[in-house]
């Protein structure tokens, strides 16, 4: 079924002065840019124990009467914040002239769960030579997610991080059920890094810590965190966006699993 995918080998991709599949990656920031300032706002309290900076410029907004972000013009903002930190960045695209702008500047490119059976996009996505943040669909399964994959490594791209962000289940006191089953079996199934998003799976905030923790226990190569200056002011996901001192709880109680229970070296920087 799989010609690309090679269990017990382990991919590592370089980026800056991170191994993202062997260091433990902290991938954070605003669900979406807002303005120049927010940006800049809350990037200033969190890149000390951050290694990616997140930043949606072109949201999927379920309701078309939501902030659907701040478009190519925060691509700048994000170039800068980017160099001063010496931090690289993840920026969704939702299609091919996204894909266009963003390639030349964005060190890595998402693409989003509602994308992740556009294969069109992948290939697109593929083709840019960027690393590429694959989020599941969720309605996905395994599989489907391992064959998305496919779709950009047999494009000549190795270079793809996986990411479970929540799949749709019965449950209603989540806004997605965090399949960390899945990342077991996929920790078997594949050579390719496995990030975590607890955030889009909780929707809450108060619920991101212990599933943080438990994603580090299952094994995730790395986290993807939505955390704003202010939640409650948030144009986009506020009520699952963490602060910055619970970000900085996160990364501390991180650290102590990782080191405790792996002994793995997280490269997270708790001494600030
Ligand atoms: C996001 O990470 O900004 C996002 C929209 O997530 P998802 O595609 O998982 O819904
Ligand atoms: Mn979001």
């Amino acid at each position: 079924m799989y010609e690309k995918h090679y269990p017990g080998h382990k991919s590592v991709f370089k980026l800056n002065d991170i191994a993202i599949g062997e260091d433990f990656v902290i991938a954070a920031g605003p669900c979406a840019v807002e303005s120049e300032q927010q940006l800049k706002a809350v990037i200033n309290q969190i890149y000390p124990y951050v290694h990616v900076v997140r930043g949606g410029l072109f949201k999927a907004r379920t309701s078309p009467h939501a902030f659907s972000g701040v478009g190519s013009s925060g691509i700048d903002w994000l170039t800068e914040v980017s160099q001063k930190y010496d931090k690289p960045v993840v920026v969704e695209a939702l299609d091919r002239e996204q894909l266009a702008l963003l390639a030349p500047k964005i060190d890595i490119i998402q693409i989003g769960a509602r994308n992740m059976y556009n294969y069109p996009l992948l290939a697109a996505a593929a083709a840019t030579e960027r690393i590429i943040l694959l989020k599941r669909h969720f309605a996905a399964t395994v599989d489907e997610l391992l064959l998305a994959a496919e779709h950009i490594l047999t494009q000549g791209n190795p270079n793809v991080i996986l990411c479970e962000r929540g799949i749709r289940t019965f449950e209603t006191r989540t806004r997605n059920c965090l399949d960390l089953g899945a990342v077991a079996a996929l920790k078997q199934l594949t050579h390719l890094p496995i990030f975590v998003d607890p955030s889009h799976a909780a929707g809450d905030a108060s619920l991101v810590p212990p599933l943080c923790r438990a994603a580090v226990a299952a094994g995730a190569d790395g986290l993807l965190l939505e955390v704003h200056q202010a939640p409650a002011k948030a144009l986009s996901d506020g009520p699952q966006s963490l602060t910055p001192s619970q970000l900085k709880q996160i990364c501390v109680d991180v650290n102590a699993i990782l080191s405790g229970v792996f002994c793995r070296d997280s490269r997270i920087n708790v001494e600030f």
